[in-house]
């Protein structure tokens, strides 16, 4: 990852994220995309779309693998990694943590999709009372004790290992099929998780089949972050992003656009929100021009 300023960091390759990224790029600018390695894990799921203009009957898949090919046709680079953590810079730059590094920027658009529900009830009580979001982040609290992770995806499993080389015991639960290779130090659980266990501090959890696992950490990994633990001091209103008419968040250089500000949650919306939020990022990143 080359260490430059970005003009726009563009989080999400769904709709909105590609249009916002395309409209920027028309105007110049240094941009790059991050987001899952199934750009848009929504629209891929869609059988039949009926309402966007031009595809009519076009299957989801069919309709992202054009809009991908649009935007490798105008050479945009899409990182397939997960944004953990953005800060601001003194310089009203941002610095935006990435799986193996950091990356620079002068603004950010945020297009991660429909808004986080948590998977656990009362998550929210225990965040940062051993309950994290990212394993290879906070691992080193975790030396020598027992963790349990739930995945989402299959990127948990690089978590996983690495965490069975620092912990006691680690307990993976999959809320997915297919897991792949786990560290032979790992406990497979095959169960659904029903609450978490501990009155101030996490102390366990408790499965829907009435188990308990006992640890001193719990990491939820993988499904959809909520953008105002990806960026604090970020304005939310009913689980949605606040914006304005031009997509601009409650903090300066930093835009919003698609499902994450709002129903409707459909394509053409994010398409037009991710134009607006691109032209506006751009011009913010270079006010000169
Ligand atoms: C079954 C189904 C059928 C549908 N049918 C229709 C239809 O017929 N017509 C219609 O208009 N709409 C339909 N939709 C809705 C449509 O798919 C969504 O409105 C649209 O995909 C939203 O686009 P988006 O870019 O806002 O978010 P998404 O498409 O959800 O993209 C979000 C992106 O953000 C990324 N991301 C998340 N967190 C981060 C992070 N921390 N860092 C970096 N990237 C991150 C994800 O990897 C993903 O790339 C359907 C949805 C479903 C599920």
């Amino acid at each position: 990852m080359p260490d430059q300023m970005y003009d726009i960091c563009i989080l999400g390759c769904g709709p909105a994220g590609l249009s916002a990224a395309i409209n920027a790029k028309i105007r110049n600018k240094e941009i790059i995309v991050l987001g899952t390695e199934i750009c848009s894990p929504p629209l891929h799921k869609a059988q039949k779309i009926d309402n966007y203009p031009g595809f009519y009957g076009i299957t989801g898949e069919d309709l992202l693998a054009k809009f991908l090919e649009h935007a490798l046709a105008m050479k945009i680079r899409i990182h397939h990694s997960k944004v953990e953590l953005i800060n601001a810079d003194g310089d009203g730059t941002f610095n935006l943590l990435i799986e193996g590094g950091v990356l620079n920027s002068r603004s950010i658009i945020i297009a991660t999709g429909i808004p986080y529900k948590p998977t656990l009830p009362r998550e929210e009580a225990y965040l940062g009372k051993g309950l994290g979001y990212c394993a290879t982040c906070d691992g080193p609290l975790y030396r020598n004790k027992d963790v349990v992770i739930i995945a989402h995806d299959a990127e948990g499993e690089m978590e996983a290992n690495y965490m069975a080389g620092i912990c006691s015991r680690v307990y993976y639960l999959p809320l997915y099929k297919d897991w792949g290779q786990l560290d032979a130090k790992i406990t497979l659980v095959q169960d659904r998780p029903a609450g978490i266990i501990g009155d101030e501090y996490v102390k366990g959890l408790e499965l829907k089949g009435g188990t308990v696992i006992n640890a001193d950490g719990l990491f939820v990994l993988g499904g959809e972050t909520a953008p105002d633990r990806i960026i604090s001091g970020l304005e939310i209103l009913e689980n949605h992003i606040q914006v304005d008419h031009e997509q601009k968040t409650n903090i300066p250089g930093v835009y919003a656009a698609g499902d994450c500000t709002g129903k409707p949650y459909q394509i053409a919306k994010s398409v037009g929100e991710g134009q607006v939020a691109g032209l506006n990022a751009s011009k913010y990143a270079n006010p000169q021009e």
